[in-house]
């Protein structure tokens, strides 16, 4: 493989695996530091839901939700084939609304959202629990979302460090401290050590991202999320993934269960008793065998959300490729992350202008990239 340039990744969650994996696989040497703090990847369900998770008015947004998860079944079978399992699994989603109250926002929600080419449609409660028996007696009625499937992101990423270990990447344990600029360009990035890691500076650090430059405005939103365990495939207490406007329930072929989430602006990563309830509460009236499962694990993340709700990918004003801003969907969107970072280091102008780091500094000429 011959150099192309040296890059240095910051941050060795999704985004930054997936484009540390990608730009050496485009020929370049790349050196990819981690402080070993859990990522949002780590505490993420893992819902792949484009329809889900598009908010009215965000056309933008939901024509590239819906084109990454239109890629994840190839980005998945790629990473399988290298003997990894992502753990997707195409169990599709059902959104649930109990009692009388939240039919009426659902099915608002569902006219809202729907393109010609969707195929939504409104199921009462007795032929939503002959979809999936799961379903609590309290539901009054929902959408079937065939389509809307999930992966595990912790096996994502063990996934992507094999891959990138395979493919060469140098990982380093090592906190970024600051990046190096020369002439108002970003040169490299000095860790905590001080040492230099020289090269074009792939910013991948999640929400503490913002800790390294200020140029895309950045803020944390606190998850809490819970983790039951099933003794098998079989004693799942649904087949689907089930969401209410409260909460969600992701069952996994493992035997694992997620219920999540909370979104709080904040960023510690303390499970709270109070809200661990909450989560629960709603999510027995949807899914009433739950209650039976033993809870293994408690834990919270903190999602990369910027300003304007869309990510920043691709190069700002300091030369710095910005790879973070996934916010709620950065498991959705990781297969478009790798393309996205070659282009930004090749200099190439950037697919998703909506998502152009540049944005918040439109006042600054661009330059040529540096090669
Ligand atoms: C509770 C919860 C549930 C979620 N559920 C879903 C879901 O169902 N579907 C979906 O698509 N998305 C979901 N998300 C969102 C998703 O997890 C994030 O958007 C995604 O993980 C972002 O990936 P990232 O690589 O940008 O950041 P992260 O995953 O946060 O990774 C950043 C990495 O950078 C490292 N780092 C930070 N600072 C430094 C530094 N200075 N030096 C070196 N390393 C550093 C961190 O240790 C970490 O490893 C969820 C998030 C949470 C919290």
């Amino acid at each position: 493989m011959t150099a192309r340039g040296s890059c240095v990744v910051v941050g060795a969650g999704p985004w930054g695996l997936a484009a540390a994996v990608a730009l050496r696989e485009a020929g370049h040497a790349v050196r990819l530091l981690d402080d070993g703090r859990h990522a949002a990847g780590h505490a993420a369900a893992g819902m792949l839901g484009p329809w889900s998770e598009t908010e009215p008015g965000r056309p933008d947004l939901r024509d590239e939700l819906f084109r990454a998860a239109a890629a994840w079944p190839d980005f998945a079978a790629g990473l399988s084939s290298d003997g990894s399992d992502t753990g997707y699994h195409p169990s599709g989603t059902i959104h649930v609304a109990i009692g009388g109250e939240q039919i009426g926002p659902l099915r608002r929600r569902a006219e809202q959202m729907t393109r010609p080419d969707d195929d939504h449609r409104w199921l009462g409660g007795r032929a939503l629990r002959a979809l999936d028996s799961g379903i609590g007696p309290g539901v009054g009625g929902g959408i079937h979302l065939p389509d809307e499937h999930q992966v595990d992101p912790r096996r994502l990423i063990t996934a992507l460090a094999a891959r990138a270990e395979r493919a060469g990447v140098e990982r380093l344990s090592a906190a970024a401290a600051r990046i190096d600029m020369v002439d108002g360009r970003a040169r490299g990035v000095h860790d905590d050590a001080g040492t230099l890691h020289p090269g074009r500076v792939v910013l991948a650090a999640g929400w503490r991202s913002a800790e390294l430059s200020d140029r895309v405005p950045l803020r944390g939103v606190k998850g809490q999320i819970i983790r039951l365990r099933a003794d098998s495939v079989t004693d799942l207490p649904c087949r689907h993934i089930i969401r209410t406007g409260d909460v969600y329930v992701v069952p996994r072929p493992s035997g694992e269960v997620v219920i999540g989430a909370t979104m709080e602006e904040r960023t510690d990563r303390h499970a709270l008793a109070g809200d661990v309830h909450r989560l629960l509460e709603d999510a027995f009236r949807a899914v009433p065998g739950l209650s039976e499962l033993p809870i293994v694990e408690t834990s919270a993340g903190v999602r990369p959300a910027p300003a304007d709700g869309a990510p920043a990918l691709g190069r700002d004003a300091d030369d710095v490729i910005w790879a973070t801003g996934g916010f709620r969907h950065g498991i959705l969107l990781a297969p478009l992350v790798g393309t996205a970072a070659c282009a930004a280091v090749a200099g190439e102008p950037i697919a998703i202008s909506a998502w152009d780091p540049a944005r918040f500094t439109p006042t600054v000429p661009r330059t040529a990239a540096a090669t």
